[in-house]
């Protein structure tokens, strides 16, 4: 359906913004949901991080509460679903859907913690990341470096792919995020053979996450990151739909209000399938 005043799918939401709840974020909820109402978006889900890997929480393991950096607390997230659940009474009038959702870092035996998070509190999208290959992040400048010190491009994409392989496997997640994350800092380490790193690995993923529902997201934030393509490559898009994968959302990665659906006008030609009735 199109808004007649904008000729913008009407339908158009952004299921992937981190607000200042993420200690690398900024923009608060309010700010984040205002930019969403002037943009005519009508859904806006957000997805805090949650990293609760033993192995880096002292890197990455905290909330941002009132400008605090916090332990992921049950207490501490409290406060930020009861947040988003005010904003959702708040916009709603506005046309806008605002929707409780975290993006998970996986990390191997995080079911317990997921799990117990999801009982705690209503989680309406599930976002599953793997951003992290044994202690290193690979998408974090510095220490994407010393990872890709250590490994060889296949080596690396064997880990990568097993990581999410098992993520998809837990059945935890709604969507995996950034497939291709890896490319962020890979492509200039790596070259372009990055590019077709994901043959021969990225069909036994699709298995699994066909097997247990699991969809990926069209993230834009890629083209903030300088690459040429979006995550994953439209090569992977392409395979994805053939292995009978759902692309289930389009995600900017906002890490400010100002880079909500970023790029989403030229990336929602490519999500076809999220709008069934702009193209008839
Ligand atoms: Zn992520
Ligand atoms: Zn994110």
């Amino acid at each position: 359906m199109l808004d007649p005043d904008n000729m913008m799918p009407q339908l158009i939401g952004d299921f992937h913004v981190h607000p200042d709840y993420s200690f690398d974020a900024e923009g608060t909820i309010d700010e984040y949901c205002q930019k969403a109402v002037e943009k005519r978006l009508s859904e806006l889900r957000f997805t805090t991080h949650f990293d609760a890997d033993p192995k880096h929480i002292e890197r990455e393991g905290y909330i941002r509460i009132n400008g605090i950096k916090e332990k992921l607390t049950d207490d501490a997230m409290a406060v930020y679903f009861a947040d988003i659940s005010r904003a959702y009474q708040e916009y709603g009038p506005s046309g806008l859907t605002v929707v409780p959702g975290v993006e998970f870092g996986y990390f191997s035996g995080c079911e317990k913690v997921v799990n117990s998070l999801k009982e705690k509190f209503d989680i309406q999208y599930s976002l599953g990341a793997v951003h992290s290959i044994g202690d290193l992040c690979v998408c974090c400048a510095d220490s994407a470096q010393k990872l890709f010190a250590k490994m060889t491009l296949d080596q690396m994409a064997d880990a990568y792919f097993e990581q999410l392989n098992e993520a998809a496997g837990t059945g935890l997640f709604d969507c995996l995020a950034h497939l291709d994350v890896y490319r962020r800092f890979g492509t200039e380490y790596y070259g372009e053979a990055i590019n077709n790193i994901h043959m021969g690995r990225i069909e036994k993923l699709f298995e699994t996450m066909v097997r247990n529902n699991v969809g990926f997201e069209l993230n834009s934030s890629a083209l903030r990151h300088g690459l040429a393509e979006y995550y994953p490559t439209m090569d992977i898009i392409n395979m994805a739909r053939s292995a009978g994968v759902m692309l289930v959302s389009l995600g900017s990665d906002a890490h400010h209000p100002d880079q909500i659906a970023y790029d989403f006008e030229a990336a929602s030609s490519i999500a076809y399938e999220l709008f069934p009735y702009v193209d008839e």
